[in-house]
């Protein structure tokens, strides 16, 4: 673990720290500072105006300081005279309550304070698309059914295997990449590990992928449904809760139903409860909701849920539990931002384990064509204005988040609402000119 920022630019070459935080919306924010200046900025942090990100600041706020966390270094693979650290909003020597990472921060010491070690891995799937966003880069990528495309992968390769030789060099333990189930789409996997880590190795893997891309005159996204038609971008999480020496999962009881300890099932059952108000931070744009609820896909599925159900190996649900000890929430998307989606799976499950929350029946069922036999399950929001309204319906889990951190979110986000229903769009033009 790096301690040192100075010692570890004199040993690598580093010229630049780009020093860096992530705003409500998920955006990442940073500066370079050159390694001749890190020794300030590592004890004080960069100064930046609040106001100027999405952070739920007035242009009178003090200044922010971004103060980075060492050992998180990481030196650009495609760029080795800077190193991006992630940092940890602080104002006047207090923490900035609503900052993401700082969010995180609490709930994974919370967390342990009980005991629990939460680790999770993501599945961040994104397009690569032409440079102005409009379309998908490779012209052949056409099939029905592209998933797994073993040619439509090759024609890819510069990008994705520059991106996963990085992640080996990096230790994160990349073990596969694909074509995935829209045109232009591909998956990375890399193992899971603590939610804090695998939050800002998910900061870093769309920074990473983005940059790449751009590298090589192409446009990466992350956006939920960048194409009308086809499957969008899920970003699923696995998650288990380990002892605090991270040797024994405890989630993991063969004894039990789907080898589910009754911990794990509480913690599943926080989930579910809250699932309707998680997802104003696991869906959190206006496009979220053009992937969940969508209508059947080109390729026959959307892969993403519709209503709050679980089940065993399944993917039609939203929550699988894939084997032993681990549960699969596939919920989030591309734009949920990384930490606060970590962040609110730890809020909902320990709230969960604390309340011993029942996660309520299993349907063994294929949810796509048998969904509507589900009677006593609750549907996930149709819009973001809904979940927005879920979430502040849900004080338990506001209270889990932080009551600032809520109060900020619901803020910004509902004004981001408002700036898109405030869009005249030609839809109306089209069905209200006439009436
Ligand atoms: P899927 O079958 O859903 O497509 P992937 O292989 O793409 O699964 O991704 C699985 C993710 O789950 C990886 O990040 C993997 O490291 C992670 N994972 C595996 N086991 C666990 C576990 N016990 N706890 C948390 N995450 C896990
Ligand atoms: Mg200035
Ligand atoms: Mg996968
Ligand atoms: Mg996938
Ligand atoms: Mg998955």
């Amino acid at each position: 673990m790096t301690t040192d920022l100075a010692a570890f630019a004199a040993e690598k070459g580093v010229k630049y720290f780009m020093i860096s935080f992530t705003d409500l919306f998920g955006g990442q924010r940073a500066k370079l500072v050159p390694a001749q200046a890190i020794g300030d900025m590592a004890e004080e942090g960069a100064g930046f105006a609040g106001f100027a990100t999405w952070l739920d600041m007035t242009p009178a706020h003090p200044d922010m300081l971004a103060v980075p966390d060492p050992s998180t270094v990481i030196q650009l693979p495609w760029k080795p005279e800077v190193a991006w650290v992630a940092a940890n909003p602080i104002m006047e020597g207090s923490e900035v309550e609503q900052a993401p990472r700082n969010v995180l921060r609490k709930l994974v010491a919370e967390a342990e304070a009980e005991g629990l070690r939460v680790k999770t891995g993501i599945e961040a799937e994104f397009f690569l698309l032409t440079p102005d966003g409009m379309q998908i880069s490779d012209p052949a990528d056409t099939a029905e059914k592209p998933c797994y495309d073993q040619q439509a992968v090759m024609r890819r390769y510069d990008v994705i295997a520059e991106v996963c030789d990085y992640m080996l060099d990096l230790g994160w333990g990349p073990y596969q990449n694909d074509h995935e189930d829209a045109n232009g789409q591909f998956e990375m996997n890399w193992d899971f590990a603590d939610a804090l880590v695998t939050a800002d190795r998910h900061s870093f893997f769309k920074f990473m992928v983005k940059s790449v891309a751009e590298k090589h005159g192409l446009r990466a996204t992350f956006m939920p449904k960048p194409i009308e038609g086809l499957t969008g971008n899920g970003c699923h999480a696995h998650v288990s809760v380990w002892d605090l020496a991270g040797t024994t999962n405890a989630f993991a009881d063969d004894s039990k139903e789907l080898g589910l300890s009754d911990q794990g099932r509480s913690f599943l059952g926080g989930i579910m409860q809250h699932a309707v108000a998680l997802a104003a931070i696991t869906n959190p744009t206006v496009n979220s909701y053009k992937r969940i609820n969508a209508p059947r896909t080109v390729s026959g599925a959307t892969w993403a849920p519709n209503t709050v159900t679980w089940t065993g190996n399944n993917r039609t649900h939203m929550v699988r539990v894939p084997g032993p000890g681990r549960f699969e929430l596939r919920l989030p998307d591309g734009a949920a931002n990384p930490y606060l989606l970590q962040a609110v799976i730890i809020a909902a499950g320990l709230s969960g384990v604390r309340t011993n929350a029942d996660p309520g029946p299993r349907y063994d069922i294929d949810m796509y064509a048998e969904g509507h036999t589900v009677t006593d399950a609750p549907k996930l929001p149709l819009n973001l204005l809904d979940a927005l309204r879920a979430f502040e319906a849900d004080e338990a889990l506001q209270a889990m988040m932080g009551t600032g951190f809520a109060g900020s979110y619901v803020k910004m986000k509902t004004q981001e609402w408002n700036a898109f229903v405030s869009h005249f769009s030609t839809w109306e033009r089209d069905n209200t000119l006439d009436v």
